[in-house]
């Protein structure tokens, strides 16, 4: 896996400077512009990811359904590549092929 390193055009706390990998957990490891790091594992990044397929659209006639969300498998949380999304996300693509989830930085700042 790369590290993505931002230059900063909007200086903005919800700006990383950089986001490397990490092994123990196995994950990513961000650095913000505000000074504050944070490590996320890929597990959790899998386990949230927000496209809409893992999400599920929750339908008001049965909010616990869930149909279209994938099984998850041990190659499911390996990541294979991580790129940049525009200026404001990344994303991943994982071992079992999946790349449509969009993480925002926002959405990233709120998970831990
Ligand atoms: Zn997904």
């Amino acid at each position: 896996l790369t590290i993505l390193a931002f230059s900063v055009h909007n200086r903005s706390v919800l700006t990383p400077k950089a986001i490397s990998t990490v092994e123990n957990p196995e994950g990513i490891k961000i650095q913000w512009e505000d000074g504050s790091e944070q490590v996320l594992s890929f597990k959790t990044l899998r386990l949230e990811c927000p496209c809409a397929l893992c999400k599920g659209e929750r339908t008001p006639f049965d909010p616990q359904v869930l149909p279209m969300a994938p099984r998850l498998t041990e190659q499911s949380i390996q990541a294979q590549e991580m790129f940049k999304v525009g200026t404001y996300a990344i994303g991943f693509r994982w071992g079992d092929g999946h790349d449509s989830g969009i993480y925002t930085f926002e959405y990233l700042k709120d998970l831990s």
